[in-house]
């Protein structure tokens, strides 16, 4: 199969031909459909996370399972499937906590670059490839566990599946099982990506009455309001902190999503939340950063910062009611979809994102 590689940091990725091996015990064969390029790809490429070499990336993917492995029940031959990049075991520690999206088969697999048994389906078995967070989408076809495989219904195109599986349910999750927004509240959102866009809508459908968005890009005021912000803070303005007050009471706002991964922009969103108020903390940053609070004021202001990974819930469940808003018609998800490539021209959409496109852009394989 055709597949994008990584074999040094900071270079572009290969288009190569590799093998790829059955799927062995609860694993599963994919025909990836489409998938999205993420900016976690782009800061794995870049090689600002702790990834071994080589890879290949992609984890925001949909398609159609070309064949199942041993004990497979979930899925057959045929279903349409989102992949989730954090599959879980169901048994461990943190799945039986209900706090799937931190389990430790994942946690393991993961890190190893391998599936459930740490091992590799990519490439020769004398020179494997890594996998990337149990999907590697940037390819013709991925091997994943069978938890990674979510059905989905006939009628959901394949390229907002795969938005599904990264950003919505990031950014969806973050503000309804993390930030818990309630109607009325008075909401700010740090970085509008594709998982700020997201976090956006969710507060809009949560019933936000303030949805303060906040981007050093002006290009993004636009596109933040079209998803359903009410306002657009510059975070270059020497202001930014006193605008969003005015717009929340002069209190600060009831809950801020940070989705920039960037310690400046942590730091922003904590001045900004309220006491007492929640700080979500999305953004993934750089291996060894740091974000400062003033320690003093924080047992006063009674500050939650909470961390969200993946939505901070439960991925399937979240999943299945992305699409049911969708299906209805409340979240308009095509909308964020911007061009549609091939795999071959893979790197100019990474370097498109890095300069701050404005939609998705979406690999097409059909
Ligand atoms: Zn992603
Ligand atoms: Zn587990």
């Amino acid at each position: 199969m055709k597949a994008a590689v990584l074999r040094a940091f900071d270079r572009p990725l290969a288009i190569e031909d590799i093998a790829i091996a059955d799927p062995r015990d609860r694993e599963v064969l994919v025909r990836i459909m489409a998938t999205g390029v993420c900016a976690s790809d782009l800061s794995t490429i870049r090689g600002k996370t702790a990834s071994e070499l080589p890879l290949v990336p992609g984890h925001e993917a949909s398609g159609i399972v070309e064949r199942v492995g041993a004990g497979v029940s979930r899925v057959k031959r045929g279903d349409r499937v989102v992949l989730s990049w954090a599959p879980n075991c169901g048994h461990c520690f943190y799945c039986q906590e209900s706090h799937p999206t931190l389990c430790d088969t994942y946690g393991g697999a993961a890190m190893s670059g391998g599936l459930w048994d740490r091992t590799s389906r990519l490439g020769p078995a004398e020179a494997p490839l890594k996998h990337y967070s149990c999907v590697s989408s940037f390819a013709e076809l991925a091997v994943v566990p069978e938890t990674g495989c979510i059905p989905i219904p006939d009628d959901v195109p394949f390229a907002v599946a795969a938005l599904v599986g990264c950003a919505v349910t990031t950014g969806f999750g973050a503000v309804t099982n993390d930030a818990t927004v309630r109607p009325g509240d008075r909401v700010a959102v740090v970085g509008v990506g594709g998982v700020g866009i997201n976090a956006i809508a969710a507060a809009r459908l949560a019933g936000a009455e303030v949805i303060c968005a906040i981007d050093v890009n002006p290009a993004k005021r636009e596109v933040a309001l079209v998803h359903g912000a009410t306002h657009f803070v510059n975070a270059a303005d020497a202001d930014c902190r006193e605008q969003v007050r005015q717009l929340s009471h002069g209190r600060g706002a009831d809950g801020t999503i940070e989705c920039t991964g960037r310690p400046a922009a942590m730091t922003l969103a904590y001045d900004i939340t309220r006491p007492a108020g929640t700080v979500v903390i999305v953004g993934i940053a750089p291996v060894g950063a740091q974000f400062a609070i003033p320690a003093i004021g924080l047992p006063g202001s009674k500050k939650h910062i909470v961390g969200s990974i993946y939505g901070g819930g439960v991925p399937e469940r979240d999943i299945g009611r992305i699409l049911s808003l969708y299906r209805q018609g409340r979240l308009d998800l095509d909308r964020q979809i911007g061009r549609r490539i091939t795999l071959a021209e893979v790197n100019e959409a990474l370097r498109e994102l890095e300069a701050g496109v404005l939609a998705r852009t979406i690999i097409a394989f059909d």
